[in-house]
Formats: C-alpha cells, structure tokens, sequence
C-alpha cells in the first residue's frame, strides 16, 4: 500500500484494528518523506494526547514532544496518536479508557502493551515508523505480540520531554517498524541531548555504526516458565544464531527473577506521585461542582475518570512510599535494582547481549486476558523488566510463529550506550528471516 493509500484508507483500517485514538483529517501525504505515529503518551501540537485516560480526555498539549519534535522536523508526517493502556499500565493494551488496538494476525487476541497500537500501526501499515515508549517492557512486548521489530534505547537516550510521565527513572522512548533498519535510521534523529530534559544531557556520542554481535549470554531465569510453543521457536532461533556465527553460551543471572517485584513498588511508587496532578484543575476534564473544597472536588472527578488499573497502582505506589514503610518497600527495590545492573554489567563483559523470548506466550485472545489477575499479568513482565530496570537498551526481534501462526519475538539485551550493537544484529538477523506479514484486508 503506498502513502497516499495509506492515507485515504487510514480511517477504515483503523475501524477494523483500533490502533488510533487521534488521527490526521489531512489525507495528502504533500511533500513529507514519511509517515509516523507516536504513542498517544507523546504530547502533541495538532492532535489531542490522552495517554489512554479518560481524565485527559480534551487535552490539546500546547507543544509537541521532543521526539515528535524532531521527526516532524526531519520531514515526518504524523498521521496519528496510537491506542494504549491508561498511563502505560499494562500489558495487554486492554487498560485503555478508549479503544483497544486488535492483533493484525488474529482479531480476537491482544497487541500486547502498553504501546499496542503503535505496534499494530507499525504492523498493519507500509513503510511506516511508530515511537513507543517502555517502562517495564512496552516496546518490546507488543513488538513481539504483533510481529514487528522494537527497540528501547539506553535511559536517558531520547529526551523525555513531552512525555507524559509514568515512571520517570524508568521510561524510555523508542521506536517500532516492520523493518530493521528503520530502528537505527529513527533513532539517529530522535536520540541526542536535549536541556529539556536533563537525564538527556550525560549521554555519550550516538555511535550507530556496524558492530557484528559476536555471543550472545542465555540465562537460565530466562528460559524459566516458557509456554511449550514459545519454547520450542525459541530453541530453533537460537540453532539459527548459531548459524549466523554467533557464539550462545548459557549462564545464570540469579537477580533476575526479583526484578519484577521490585519493578512494580518503583514503578507505581512513581507513578502514583506523577497521577497527583491530575486532578481536574489544570489538563482534560474540568467539570463537577466547582464550589466543593478542593479534595472532595478531585476526589470526584478521580473517581470517575481514572480507571480501575490506575487506582489499583496509585494505591500501591502510595502504600510502598508510606511513612515508615518506605524504607522496607522503596528502598529495598532500589537495592535490588543495583544488582540486576551488577548482573548484567557481569555477564555483559565477555558476551555482546543478553538473549532470551521477549514474552513467554504468544498474544493472548481477549477472553483469556479478562480472566486473568491483576497479579497474573504483571508475572507476565518477568523477562522484559529487568533490563528496564536496569536502564540498558534492548531490543524484540521475530524470530518465528506458533503452530496458530502467531508471531514469536526474542529480545536482546546490551550494554549502556551500545545500541549499535542491536541494530546490526536486527539487520543480520532480518536477511535471513522469513517475515510473515498479518493479512491485510479492510
Ligand atoms: N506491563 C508493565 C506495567 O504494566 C510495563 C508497562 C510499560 O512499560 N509501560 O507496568
């Protein structure tokens, strides 16, 4: 499908796969070089910026965020704001107070989360880039679930600024594609310093030339709890890599496994201090009884429009942070979080990456998700979280399909600052796989 069809047939598409909150009414591509759609958590000037959540709903950021910035800047067309779970709380993309994006391979199963839609549109749509951001895993996840290639930089990388914030020492920008290259080509243009956001400005030279990844390090903990399909596409990707000329060794990493509890008090201890302003008053929703005192007012408008995966994290996260429990939930995380880093800076020395699935299932259907626990879906996260707490770059790559023809990814973990090393083994790596492209049709 060329851009202008793309254009013109956007609406329909988007009717059948619900990858868009917000779209451009502007169907003439004009002279732009390319067509982009960002996470609907990136502010934007011309399009309303949600971040799933219905207490955003009529907000219409006065500036777009550095990201969306600079592709426009590079002669992008943003063609529209991408479905995802509330504040990036998920990971199935089905915590949306909107709409929730439908896998390209299967209609009645999830895109993964929380940057589903931006996987979807990256998925469905020709030559076509989306920016996602991750937290806990929400590049990779969806990237992995609909079958295209997901990268998250190095922390501190992308300039966070516009973003609407979820966790901040952990949310990183990143971009999604059903091309390899695309990955480095939109990195090189979104990364860079910028005084808007300071944790951008310690980041050394972006380096995105070829480096071939000679070892990759599998850890036991990765290989744990795998569903036997997702287990067996694995086994033969790794038999490919090897292939390929990569040395695959087998090692123990025992810190990962206490990545993900310590993750969720981090993340929705920050989380919930970043929800305190939403409160009626200054972005969305300004409605309700105006001569309330203030905390009966945003209780109100709180109540109604935060959804029920929000408040779940805003109590959380207000629990882990309570006065004299702060140092038995938060801190303790925070140790935690220094010995996932020492356990990948280990094995990091003698191996370029850290390999293992992205996820331990295929997308599930709509209908399993509903029956699954709160606590059920966070365990989901235990191989994408650690290097999200760890703040190292990481990348999803499909490398194969399940006996029902839904997409397999595995994801590669590297050093701070070595992204390069992630774009040439995706680039390595798509010569020699078979893409099977979702059917299309509208
Ligand atoms: N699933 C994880 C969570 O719910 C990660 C989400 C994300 O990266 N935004 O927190």
């Amino acid at each position: 499908m060329s851009s202008a069809d793309t254009l013109r047939d956007l609406k329909r598409i988007n009717e059948k796969y619900q990858m868009f909150h917000a779209m451009t009414d502007d169907v003439d591509a004009g002279d732009s070089k390319f067509l982009f759609s960002a996470k609907d958590n990136l502010t934007s000037k011309d399009m309303e910026t949600c971040a799933g959540s219905r207490i955003l709903e009529g907000y219409h950021p006065v500036f777009d965020a550095t990201s969306i910035e600079k592709l426009r800047a590079a002669g992008g067309k943003l063609i529209g704001k991408t479905n995802m779970d509330e504040f990036g709380f998920g990971t199935f993309s089905t915590n949306s107070g909107f709409e929730i994006p439908r896998n390209p391979y299967d209609l009645d199963r999830a895109c993964g989360g929380s940057s589903g839609g931006s996987a979807c549109a990256a998925s469905v749509i020709d030559d076509h880039v989306s920016l996602g951001v991750s937290t806990g895993g929400s590049i990779c996840c969806p990237a992995s679930f609909c079958g295209v290639y997901g990268i998250a930089p190095t922390y501190g990388r992308v300039s966070r600024h516009g973003l609407i914030d979820y966790g901040n020492s952990l949310d990183k920008i990143g971009v999604l594609s059903q091309k390899a290259a695309d990955l480095r080509k939109y990195m090189e243009i979104i990364a860079g310093k910028d005084e808007r956001d300071p944790t951008s400005m310690v980041q050394p030279d972006f380096d995105t030339s070829y480096k071939k990844m000679e070892s990759v390090a599998i850890p036991k903990e990765g290989i744990e709890g795998l569903s036997k399909e997702v287990e067996s596409v694995f086994k033969d990707a790794v038999e490919r890599l090897k292939s390929m000329g990569v040395q695959v060794d087998y090692v123990d990493m025992p810190s990962l496994k206490y990545a993900m509890p310590a993750y969720y008090i981090l993340a929705t201890s920050e989380a919930s201090t970043n929800l305190a302003r939403y409160v009626g008053m200054r972005y969305g929703h300004q409605e309700g009884d105006h001569s309330l005192k203030f905390d009966d007012y945003f209780t109100e408008v709180r109540s109604k429009y935060f959804g029920d995966e929000a408040k779940r994290r805003i109590l959380l996260g207000t629990y882990a942070r309570m006065a004299g429990f702060g140092g038995r939930h938060y801190a303790k995380a925070r140790e935690v979080r220094q010995v996932v880093i020492n356990d990948y800076k280990r094995v990091l020395e003698t191996h370029d990456a850290v390999l293992a699935p992205t996820m331990p299932f295929t997308a599930p259907r709509f209908s399993d998700i509903s029956k699954m626990s709160a606590l059920e879906s966070y365990k989901a996260d235990y191989l994408t979280v650690p290097a999200n707490i760890a703040g190292t770059p990481h990348l999803s790559v499909p490398c194969g399909y399940d006996s029902e023809g839904m997409p397999v990814g595995m994801q590669f973990v590297a050093d701070h600052w070595n992204e390069r090393v992630l774009f040439s083994i995706a680039e390595d790596w798509e010569k020699q796989f078979d893409l099977r492209r979702p059917e299309v049709s509208i």
